[in-house]
C-alpha cells in the first residue's frame, strides 16, 4: 500500500475536542513518526504510541509506561487523544447496536455495529449528511453539512472497540505486538455521506484501519462503498487495496439518472469501466460488489434483471440486493418477497453471483439508507456539487 500522508498536523484538524491541545486521534503512520522526528525522536516511537490508541486503546500519556518520560511530558504539555462522545446507546431486536456521535457544531452521525456469527461489521460514517442526493435514502433527505475529520472517522471505530471489546486485561504494556483486543472485525464505509466526497480524510482513516500500527484489519475486511464518483475510484485504487462496492441501484442510464443524479455527472459505462480498472490486474481483488436496492415497481421487474445481467456477465462482480428500508416521506416501497426471490433467480440461472442482504437493525432506524444523525445548516451541498468528484490541483504555492 502506497502511504501519501499529509503531514500530520494540517490534515487532521481536531473537531472532536473544544480543547487548544492537538488531537493526535487520526494521525496517519507516517504523520505519527513525522511528529516524533520534529521532537527529536526515533520514528519508531510513533508505532509505540500508535499500538497504545488503537490497540491497547489508552489515551492517557501517563499510563503509556514503555515510552520516555521526557516524551510523555512533551506529549501531555501540547496534544492529547479525543474520541467522540456517545450521546445514544441502543441494541435492536437481532443484536444491531446503534451510537449517536456527538461532532462540533451541534451535528451528530450514526453508527453501526452488526454482529453475524464470529463477525462484527461496523457501518462507519464519512460525513455530517450526504453530499449526494439519491432519492430514496433517508441520509440525502437530511442535506449536507460538512465532511468528517479523519479523527472522527476512526473515532467511530476507536469507540465500537472500546464498548464491545475486553476492556482493562489489555492496558499493560506486556508485549510489544497487542493483538486481538479489538471487537470489530469488519470495517464498511456504509454509514452517512458519500466516501469518495471526502476523500482527503477518508484516506488516512482507511490506512490506519488497515495498518498494523493502527487497528490492524486485514483490506479484505474494509470496504469502501460509493455512488460512484469516478475519478476518485481510480485513485482509491493508486492509494489503497481495500474492497470496493458501487450502490447501483439501476441497470440503465435513464433509470440512475433519475433515482441517483450523481450518474448525469458519471454514467455507468464509465462508472463500470473504473470498477474494472479496480480489480485490473491485482491477484487478491477477485471482485466488485454491486448494491441494488429494490425498490417496489421501479427497478424490480425481470427486463431490469436481465438488463443487469448483460451489464454485469462479463465483469468480476458480485451482486447484493437490498430491500428497500422504508422511512417517513420516502415516496417508495419495499420490493415484495416475491419479487426480489425472482429477480435473484433470473440473474443467479444466468450465472451471476447474487445474495440478498439481510435487513438489520430497522426496529431502531439503524438499517441501510435510514441513519439521519442531526445535520445543522443543510443547505451545503449545493455549493459542493460543481466540485463532486474533480481531483484539486495543486498549484505551485500549495494551493488548489
Ligand atoms: N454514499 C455511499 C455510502 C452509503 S452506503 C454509497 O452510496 O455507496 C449505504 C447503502 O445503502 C448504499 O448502497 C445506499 O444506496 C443504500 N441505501 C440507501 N438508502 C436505502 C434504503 N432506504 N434502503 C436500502 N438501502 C438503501
Amino acid at each position: 500500500m502506497s502511504i501519501d500522508a499529509k503531514p500530520a498536523r494540517q490534515s487532521v484538524a481536531n473537531p472532536v475536542s473544544a480543547s487548544e491541545k492537538i488531537n493526535l486521534l487520526g494521525f496517519s503512520p507516517k504523520g505519527m513518526e513525522q511528529l516524533f522526528v520534529e521532537h527529536g525522536e526515533k520514528p519508531f516511537r510513533a508505532k509505540q504510541l500508535l499500538q497504545w490508541i488503537y490497540l491497547r486503546r489508552v489515551t492517557d500519556f501517563a499510563e503509556m509506561t514503555d515510552l520516555s518520560k521526557s516524551i510523555r511530558g512533551w506529549l501531555e504539555a501540547g496534544y492529547e487523544i479525543s474520541v467522540p462522545e456517545v450521546t445514544l446507546d441502543k441494541t435492536a431486536s437481532d443484536g444491531t447496536r446503534k451510537w449517536v456521535q456527538r461532532m462540533e457544531g451541534g451535528n451528530s452521525i450514526e453508527t453501526i455495529a452488526i454482529p453475524d456469527g464470529n463477525r462484527i461489521t461496523l457501518c462507519v460514517s464519512s460525513q455530517v449528511g450526504c453530499v449526494l442526493d439519491c432519492t430514496f435514502c433517508s441520509t440525502a433527505q437530511q442535506g449536507f453539512n460538512r465532511n468528517l475529520s479523519t479523527a472522527e472517522i476512526v473515532g467511530q471505530l476507536w469507540v465500537a472497540n472500546e464498548l464491545m471489546g475486553p476492556k482493562a486485561a489489555h492496558r499493560a504494556p506486556s508485549n510489544n505486538t497487542p493483538t486481538g483486543t479489538n471487537a470489530i472485525t469488519n470495517v464498511v464505509m456504509m454509514g452517512m455521506g458519500e466516501p469518495l466526497a471526502n476523500y482527503q480524510q477518508v484516506m488516512p482513516a482507511m490506512q490506519l484501519f488497515t495498518s498494523d500500527w493502527g487497528f490492524g484489519l486485514s483490506r479484505k475486511r474494509v470496504t469502501v462503498s460509493t455512488s460512484g464518483l469516478v475519478p476518485y475510484i481510480d485513485k482509491l485504487a493508486a492509494d489503497t487495496d481495500v474492497a470496493l462496492a458501487i450502490s447501483l441501484h439501476a441497470p440503465n442510464d435513464e433509470l440512475r439518472t433519475e433515482i441517483m443524479s450523481i450518474n448525469s455527472r458519471y454514467p455507468l459505462d464509465e462508472l463500470l469501466a473504473a470498477c474494472d480498472r479496480y480489480v485490473d490486474g491485482k491477484a487478491y481483488k477477485t471482485h466488485v460488489t454491486y448494491e441494488y436496492v429494490m425498490l417496489g415497481g421501479v427497478n424490480d421487474k425481470p427486463e431490469h434483471a436481465r438488463e443487469l445481467f448483460k451489464l454485469l456477465k462479463d465483469r468480476p462482480a458480485k451482486l447484493n440486493l437490498i430491500p428497500f428500508n422504508p422511512f417517513p416521506q420516502a415516496g417508495y416501497e419495499r420490493s415484495s418477497d416475491e419479487a426480489i426471490t425472482k429477480f435473484q433467480k433470473i440473474l443467479m440461472n444466468a450465472g451471476l453471483m447474487t445474495t440478498v442482504r439481510r435487513t438489520r437493525g430497522d426496529d431502531i432506524d439503524a438499517a441501510c439508507g435510514q441513519l439521519v444523525g442531526q445535520v445543522k445548516d443543510r443547505s451545503r451541498r449545493r455549493e459542493r456539487w460543481e466540485k463532486l468528484g474533480r481531483i484539486p490541483v495543486r498549484t505551485e504555492s500549495g494551493k488548489s
